[in-house]
């Protein structure tokens, strides 16, 4: 059985990982069903947000949320 690995778009360069090569800049939060992470991109150094949860109907929904970079 092949082995699912999580991948994350940086939605500022488009750059794109497994979860865990983003930096998580604070502890996972919960946001109604999903959890949301705190990221940096090690590539442009953007930051977002990204929310990961299962929905009451059972599907998996991901999303990102940018934020302007730091030095805005
Ligand atoms: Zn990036």
């Amino acid at each position: 059985m092949a082995k699912v690995e999580l991948l994350v778009e940086c939605p500022h360069c488009g750059y794109s990982d497994r979860l865990d090569s983003f930096k998580l800049l604070r502890d996972p939060w919960r946001y109604s069903f999903y959890e949301v992470r705190r990221l940096q991109c090690p590539k442009c150094g953007g930051t977002f947000n990204y929310y990961y949860g299962v929905s009451p109907k059972g599907e998996l929904s991901t999303f990102t949320i940018r934020f302007k970079t730091a030095q805005a």
